[in-house]
């Protein structure tokens, strides 16, 4: 089950290369669509992803409010979170050691946050931000949806609550989360989260050894990871985000880049005016967008 949010804000499916506009299938069909936007859909009880599902397939099967997916221009998958998009940082090893050589290892998860209001769409342009920042950079990482609330949770519970998983740059203007300290500016300005294209349900979610995580600059390969090398995995994460604080149906979490950011070349390469970045995650679609023109 592979879904998205179209050009209008509504819920959308994806069935191989055809995407289903699902507001106007359940008209056509006269079925009862329990979710109208992908968010609400997330938050519905266990069992619309599957209702909605089997709506996709008649209006497919039938050709009803069917378009080729190549002719969508996709929202990012929750356009508008309820809060802040939860990050890990330095959660692969090989980057803790790109970033800083003399770096140890993280004894427990580093978090921070990046405003909603980051959030971009699948081929939207990311500013340069020229007038505030001089080290613009592309983090390429998996990102869940948690599709369940819940506090205090196991580990062995944790995947319960994981509605499904998309692609998201964590663009970072590196000289202000070094000036900051804390890395919430240098991660929050508009448009450094392009997020998508697709919401791929749990069912549907393959092994982390078969889950790569790639970015490419200008066609060259920057970053390519599986996500089993993750130093916290999942479960880790989600108890630890959960201990004592309430997680939320609806929250993103993304997990972490691997080794291959510009700050860790020598000499370091930051994203230029014009340049394409891709960043591709197993089962998404490659989520492209290109830094606006100075
Ligand atoms: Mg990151």
């Amino acid at each position: 089950m592979k879904f998205l949010t179209l050009e209008n804000g509504y819920l959308g499916a994806v069935i191989e290369d055809t995407a289903v506009d699902l507001g106007a299938a359940a008209r056509e069909l006269v079925a009862t669509l329990p979710a109208e936007t992908l968010l609400d859909l997330v938050r519905a009880p266990e069992g619309a992803a599957a209702e909605v599902w089997a709506i996709a397939h008649r209006a497919v099967a039938l050709g009803v409010a069917c378009r080729p997916l190549a002719e969508v221009r996709p929202l990012a998958p929750i356009p508008s979170p309820q809060r802040n998009i939860f990050c890990l940082g330095l959660n692969y090893r090989a980057h803790v050691k790109e970033f800083e050589k003399n770096q140890e290892l993280p004894d427990a998860p580093i978090v921070f946050t990046k405003s909603t209001t980051s959030i971009a769409a699948p081929g939207d342009d990311i500013p340069a931000h020229t007038d505030v920042t001089q080290g613009v950079d592309y983090e390429a990482e998996l990102a869940l949806v948690l599709g369940r609330d819940g506090r205090d949770i196991e580990p062995a519970d944790a995947w319960d609550h994981v509605f499904g998983y998309t692609a998201i740059n964590d663009v970072t203007a590196r000289d202000l989360q070094k000036t900051h300290k804390q890395w919430f500016l240098g991660k929050s300005l508009d448009g450094f989260a392009p997020m998508g294209p697709l919401l791929v349900h749990r069912s549907v979610m393959p092994a982390a050894s078969e889950i790569t995580v790639r970015s490419h600059i200008n066609g060259e390969l920057r970053q390519d990871s599986t996500f089993d090398n993750l130093i916290f995995d999942v479960p880790t994460i989600i108890a630890t985000l959960s201990r004592g604080a309430t997680l939320l149906a609806g929250d993103i979490i993304a997990t972490g880049t691997p080794a291959g950011v510009g700050i860790g070349l020598d000499p370091p390469k930051f994203l230029q005016p014009g340049d394409e970045v891709i960043v591709e995650v197993t089962g998404v679609g490659p989520l492209i967008n290109r830094v606006a023109p100075g």
